[in-house]
């Protein structure tokens, strides 16, 4: 789950974190206001959606007067801004933050996230900071330091020096990077955080540093433990499939093909995914309707396949294990009846009940592509989107 910039730099105010003064707005009028109530020459814009690379897209604006503050809040709120992780529909900006602005002589970038191969969180500095780290670490990878940590005993006070040095940060701000980074070590943990990132962490004109921008991602899984970052959700940014089928109790991820996936099962899932495209096709989605879906479960995993524009035809594979292939079969005829069908249907039941299965289908009058196994099931598929095409 990911949240807004003006939600992660309240976390961070909160653990200790030096962030700019600043306040949420919805309207231009509010944005002025706020503009006022700062009291700054330089105020900053900012429009907030989740997605990073808003400077570039034209969602961050340098103010010097509340009527150029009105111009930039008009021009921000309510636009739908494109930046290389929108995707070029891009995202309606519903709120900017309005924040005093900071005389930069340095912008750093500071990141944890968990490295996976040694099973520990791993943060990471760079001067290289308010870039791309992603072409950072591509391009010059020496120029990322990096101190893996243990969950429980925290960022080690020499791990933060080590960092703080290696940055050349002047004498006088050793010590504030160091608790900065302790900090935000805590936080990451406190939170069961998946990412958090201050990109660019600046040192300003008056020697202090300051997190400029804000991000933090948390881990699903966890979130049971955390009431107070669920009341940060903002489903408008969020892929409304994924929502839909997350509050009917499906696992779905949205991708980019043609091919809709309804599968039980994560690992049995992923076989069908890759055997779509050795076949030469693109799944549309991830879907996994789990060990004991209902025959309404699977309607609804039928409505959110349907209602994405991209796909062309639906893959079904199940394997009765828990699942019974005559529940599934059942799905199947419900959701015809109710969402009319407009793609072509290949479906390949194996396991217990599927002779029932096969012939409650066939009953129905539902029109099915059946296949015998997965291989010759998303053979199929793939032909019917050709012939869709
Ligand atoms: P992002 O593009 O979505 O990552 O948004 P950021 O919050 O990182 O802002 C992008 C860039 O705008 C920063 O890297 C800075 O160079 C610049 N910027 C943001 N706030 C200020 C500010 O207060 N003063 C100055 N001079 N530049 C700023
Ligand atoms: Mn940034």
């Amino acid at each position: 789950m990911k949240i807004h910039e003006y939600q992660a730099k309240a976390l961070f105010r909160e653990a200790g974190i030096p962030v700019p003064a600043g306040t949420v707005a919805q309207t231009v009028d509010e944005a002025v206001a706020a503009y006022e109530a700062l009291g700054v020459e330089v105020g900053v814009v900012k429009a907030q959606i989740h997605a990073g690379g808003r400077g570039k897209g034209g969602g961050v604006k340098l103010v010097r007067s509340a009527d150029e503050c009105r111009e930039a809040a008009s021009a921000i709120l309510g636009m739908q801004l494109v930046t290389h992780q929108t995707g070029p529909e891009g995202q309606k900006v519903k709120a900017v933050l309005v924040e005093a602005g900071s005389q930069i002589v340095h912008e750093y970038y500071v990141g944890i996230t968990v490295d996976r191969s040694c099973g520990k969180p791993v943060l990471m500095v760079s001067t290289e900071g308010g870039m791309d780290i992603e072409a950072v670490a591509a391009t010059s990878p020496e120029k990322i330091l990096k101190q893996r940590f243990d969950v429980d005993a925290g960022l080690l006070d020499w791990q933060a020096r080590t960092l703080s040095f290696g940055l050349g940060l002047p004498a006088s701000s050793i010590a504030e990077a160091c608790r900065i980074f302790k900090a935000l070590a805590k936080l990451f943990i406190a939170k069961d955080s998946s990412l958090v990132e201050i990109n660019p962490l600046v040192r300003t004109a008056d020697g202090k540093l300051t997190a400029l921008d804000g991000k933090m991602n948390f881990d699903s899984n966890a979130l049971y433990r955390h009431p107070e970052i669920v009341e940060l959700r903002d489903l408008d940014e969020e892929d409304a499939r994924e929502t839909a089928a997350s509050a009917a109790g499906l696992s779905y991820i949205a991708l980019d093909g043609s091919i809709g996936c309804m599968v039980n099962g994560a690992g049995l899932a992923m076989g069908t995914m890759d055997t779509i495209k050795l076949a030469g096709g693109e799944p549309a989605n991830f879907l996994d309707v789990g060990g004991g879906a209902t025959a309404e479960q699977v309607t609804t995993a039928f409505k959110i396949i349907l209602s994405d524009p991209k796909v062309a035809a639906i893959l079904v594979n199940i394997f009765g294990g828990i699942m019974k292939c005559d529940v599934i079969a059942e799905g199947i005829i419900a959701a015809a009846k109710e969402v009319h069908i407009s793609v072509p249907l290949v479906v390949r039941l194996e396991g217990t009940n599927v002779e029932r299965g096969r012939d409650l289908l066939e009953e129905s009058g539902v029109d099915v592509i059946t296949a015998g196994d997965l291989a010759d099931a998303a053979a199929k598929a793939v032909e019917a989107v050709g012939a869709k095409a």
